[in-house]
């Protein structure tokens, strides 16, 4: 995919703040740290355009890219940091409810995984409430590059026994250090935006 644009349209903490118009978006979720930033920016080869390791604690937004004026990529906030208070994460909880469940544009979400170790809590959690929102889940297994090549099989079998992937789901490593995975990234990515 050759990438023309790509812009920061808006960090959206409210959904009256999403953009409206017909374009298609995919959403991009992990664990703070498993990648995210470097995958987006590995996709878009864009440098900085994503930040990485976003500071806990931060207002969380849904930050929306706008790619080729032509689809959305949704930068979701990393989960896995307990430093916001209860309150703060009940509110952001509904905002991310009815981002996945009332978004018509949302075509689909990309759940990064750490490739080198089993899915934590939160992983499982997360593959099971989008699956009960009926999305289209692609899975990419950050960080291939830090595993030997004769146990990729191996970690990518784990992954989808711990989180019972469904049939209609792909498993692809990754690795941005590399590249690797980038081409089949984005196959998979134009099938759930364009089918
Ligand atoms: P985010 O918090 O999910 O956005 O994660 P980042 O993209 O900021 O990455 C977290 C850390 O992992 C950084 O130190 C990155 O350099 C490193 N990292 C990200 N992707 C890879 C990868 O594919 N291979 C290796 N070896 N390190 C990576």
């Amino acid at each position: 995919m050759k990438i023309s644009n790509a812009e920061l349209i808006i960090s959206a903490a409210k959904k009256f703040q999403f953009p409206e118009g017909p374009f298609p978006e995919v959403a991009l979720s992990g664990r703070s740290n498993v990648g995210k930033s470097s995958f987006i920016n590995t996709l878009l080869t864009r440098k900085g355009l994503a930040r990485t390791s976003q500071q806990p604690g931060k207002t969380q937004t849904l930050n929306f890219y706008f790619i080729n004026r032509r689809f959305h990529f949704v930068d979701v906030p990393g989960y896995g940091y307990a430093k916001v208070s209860k309150s703060e994460r009940a509110a952001w909880g509904r905002v991310m409810e009815t981002y996945i469940s009332t978004r018509e544009q949302l075509k689909g979400v990309v759940l990064l995984i750490d490739a080198r170790h089993k899915p934590t809590e939160d992983d499982l959690k997360m593959y099971d409430w989008l699956k009960y929102h009926d999305l289209s889940v692609l899975i990419v297994a950050t960080k291939a590059d830090k595993i030997p090549k004769g146990k990729w099989d191996k970690h990518v079998k784990i992954i989808k026994e711990d989180l019972q992937v469904e049939e209609e789901d792909t498993v692809i490593l990754f690795s941005s250090e590399t590249s690797y995975g980038k081409d089949r990234a984005w196959k998979e990515i134009n099938a759930l935006l364009y089918s």
